[in-house]
């Protein structure tokens, strides 16, 4: 067992796959079409059969995916788009870069978006509603196209950190009219740099994306709107086309390394409970933990490394604090509370026994120091 536990960890340490890599690299070099070559094609043909869509567009980002996802739809000034007050920045940014107003929506225990909240928050002027399936679970979709559809809302889904997971069978990145997914490296499916893809079902917003993804160019001489240049390169989709033969044999290490933590801390701390039908990434394993900052910094001390995703909402940001509406009470509360363990495939059933006898000893000692205090904490 290492001596330290890595919150992530990419160095590549297994040979085969090292060299399976390489030679795939090797044949990008060779026939040098080193931007939207032969594998960028072949990997939006892949990824859009596993994620059970007819078209996937190859960009340079998740954050371009969400941002040429919003372009492709018309968004902009004057126009709102409800998220989630919890995410990665990106997923705000998307929306302001559009030209666009954010507006946060409230979320549930689980950490997604609450339906409730969106229903309150839609006026005249949203245009689309962007869920995240944050840590790799999924929003409750059948509630939020409900909303969504009854007021002419598009749907988009933020599935950066949720490749691969279902509920009911209903993979992420099938339900919204546009999804955007991230395989940067730190992502569940993950490229050895930047990497994003846009899916839908619908061959006009496939034409557009090609086009937004071009800086607007058609046929490389016309540029009919402005954008930006988010092609995929050739060597992230050749990576990405080996990898995704073992996406879920890494999801799979992912919840089974989740399903212990679970059994072992579902006494000390509040858990991600899966219910019936649903199949969770963990692209993080979040606990709602009481004395968080205490636990953190315990668990750093003995070698381990977690992370809190994240310490601010997207709201409180300095970029967006004084301009945007929206409502966040539990968000607020849940923030002061969540702390992600380490949970990467990389990591041996030993090192997460590690992880959670350290958590269960800082629980013991609180209590027991709580017993001779009198039980005042
Ligand atoms: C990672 C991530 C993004 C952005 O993806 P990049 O590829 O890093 O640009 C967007 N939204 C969420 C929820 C993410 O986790």
């Amino acid at each position: 067992m290492r001596t330290r536990i890595p919150f992530l960890d990419l160095a590549m340490t297994s040979d085969s796959e090292r060299k399976d890599l390489l030679a795939a690299m090797e044949r990008v070099l060779v026939h040098g079409r080193l931007i939207l070559g032969p594998e960028v094609t072949e990997l939006e043909h892949r990824v859009a059969a596993f994620c059970g869509r007819k078209y996937a567009v190859g960009v340079g980002s998740g954050s371009d995916a969400l941002f040429l996802s919003l372009k492709s739809l018309g968004i902009g000034p004057g126009d709102e788009v409800i998220t989630t007050s919890l995410s990665w920045i990106a997923t705000a940014n998307a929306i302001a870069l559009a030209g666009a107003t954010p507006v946060f929506a409230d979320i549930r225990n689980d950490l997604n978006i609450d339906p409730a909240s969106v229903q309150r928050l839609i006026t005249p002027q949203t245009k689309a509603l962007i869920p995240v399936h944050f840590t790799g679970r999924m929003c409750d979709m059948p509630a939020l196209t409900a909303i969504a559809d009854r007021h002419g809302v598009a749907v988009v889904e933020d599935a950066a950190q949720a490749f691969g997971a279902s509920t009911d069978g209903r993979i992420s990145g099938s339900v919204g009219v546009l999804a955007a997914l991230s395989m940067n490296a730190m992502k569940v499916f993950a490229s050895c740099g930047e990497a994003g893809m846009v899916l839908t079902d619908r061959a006009d917003l496939h034409d557009r994306l090609l086009v937004l993804r071009y800086n607007g160019m058609i046929k490389r001489q016309e540029c009919v709107t402005p954008s930006l240049n988010g092609r995929l390169d050739t060597l992230q989709a050749a990576i990405l086309l080996h990898r995704l033969g073992a996406v879920d044999r890494i999801i799979e290490k992912r919840r089974q390394l989740a399903r212990y933590y679970n059994d072992a801390l579902s006494l000390v701390v509040q858990v991600p409970e899966e219910a019936e039908g649903e199949r969770v990434v963990y692209y993080t394993y979040t606990i709602r933990a009481d004395r968080r900052d205490d636990l953190k910094a315990f668990l750093e001390e003995r070698g381990i490394e977690t992370q809190i995703h994240h310490p601010y909402l997207m709201a409180m940001q300095p970029a967006y604090r004084d301009w945007t509406r929206g409502e966040w009470t539990n968000a607020e509360r849940l923030i002061g509370r969540v702390l992600c363990l380490p949970v990467h495939e990389k990591l041996s059933f030993e090192e997460v026994r590690y992880v959670a006898s350290a958590v269960r000893e800082f629980y013991k000692t609180h209590a027991a120091l709580a017993r001779i205090s009198g039980g005042v904490c």
